[in-house]
């Protein structure tokens, strides 16, 4: 593997990054700055999302006992969001309306459990509550594309600590999608298969990025990653969307799952932040061949429990950066226990 400067191709998306491994020779420093454990409580009465709070507008939550599916009460998206947007006059001042809903989905009724802490059928339900969700949402006539995606701590922007996550469902395609849909198309037209079915049989071989796999499903450090343990999931054979799943295959992602986000606290003892969503093909009533269901964890972190990693100054103006390697970092998240902090023995 490369020692110096290079650039990397991300095959998903058409785009490059640059990648300084001489910058990160120095070796981990004991600089590992740790942060007291916050502890939560299991139920928290200030809290909009546990079981029978009131959120806004005077709505109470039921008393549920498993995931909690609602409409956000502040979404981004209307379903009847203005349907005349005034005319361009001119090409360089375009706008088109944008229709969706959105839904939050609370991951249990525990204010205190993230993903990696609840046990591998609580996981699947969330699968599944994403999976039923975004299938109903993409059924809706006027929708294109369903983004089901967690914001994990505060660092990533998240406003409250109850673990859940989101699902924005909307009539255009959004820009990640229209990248990943025409470098998949393209890759299939000329190969005859799909892109990431491909990429992963190849990263099998080559062993140097994998960092869990089972019969379904695979998670590893991407080739091109851009984040230091950015971590791509993907389904090992062609699959639109989480709806498609047979039984075994979401127990598979829930293994997946569970392993990735549990390596991710071990790392720097801490619930580790980041920001992680599933990519499905467009729900545009189209058979999707080329296309592989797959979610993509982006974490900030960098070298501690309070280093971050900034994408600033080069990266905004030319393009994204990192120092530590993909084969690095998948060599730290790899060596890590898959029990978690929490539940190890002192
Ligand atoms: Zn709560
Ligand atoms: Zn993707």
């Amino acid at each position: 593997m490369l020692d110096t400067p290079h650039r990397r191709y991300n095959a998903l998306t058409g785009e490059w990054v640059l990648v300084s491994p001489h910058r990160a020779k120095r070796p981990w420093l004991g600089q590992v700055e740790k942060l007291s454990p916050e502890t939560l409580p299991a139920y928290d009465p200030t809290c909009y999302l546990c079981p029978r709070n009131e959120r806004a507008g005077g709505i109470f939550n039921p008393d549920y006992v498993n995931t909690f599916a609602f409409e956000n009460d502040f979404a981004a998206l209307l379903p009847d969001s203005v349907d005349e947007v005034p005319a361009s006059s001119h090409p360089l001042f375009v706008s088109v309306p944008e229709t969706g809903h959105c839904l939050v989905v609370c991951f249990s009724p525990r204010h205190d459990l993230t993903l990696p802490e609840l046990d591998l059928p609580a996981i699947e339900n969330v699968l599944s509550t994403w999976a039923q969700n975004s299938a109903d949402m993409g059924n809706e006539d006027y929708i294109h594309y369903v983004q089901v995606f967690e914001n994990k701590g505060a660092m990533m922007g998240c406003s409250n600590p109850h673990p859940h996550s989101q699902l924005w469902a909307q009539s255009q395609l959004p820009n990640e999608i229209i990248k990943e849909l025409a470098t998949q198309t393209e890759y299939f037209k000329i190969n005859n298969r799909p892109l990431l079915v491909d990429y992963v049989k190849e990263e099998h071989k080559r062993k140097e990025r994998i960092l869990f796999s089972n019969d379904h499903f695979t998670a590893l450090v991407p080739y091109w990653a851009v984040w230091p343990f950015e971590v791509l999931v993907t389904a090992h054979r062609p699959s639109a969307s989480l709806k498609e799943l047979s039984a075994s295959e979401t127990s598979a992602l829930a293994e997946v799952f569970k392993q990735v986000t549990t390596r991710y606290d071990n790392l720097f003892e801490i619930s580790f932040p980041y920001s992680m969503g599933f990519h499905q093909a467009p729900a545009d009533g189209q058979p999707h061949p080329e296309w592989v269901l797959h979610a993509h964890f982006y974490p900030p972190l960098l070298r501690s429990a309070t280093v971050r990693k900034f994408m600033v100054g080069y990266e905004m103006l030319a393009m994204p950066q990192r120092d530590i390697t993909p084969e690095v970092a998948v060599e730290r998240l790899r060596s890590l226990s898959d029990v978690h902090y929490k539940h190890r023995e002192k």
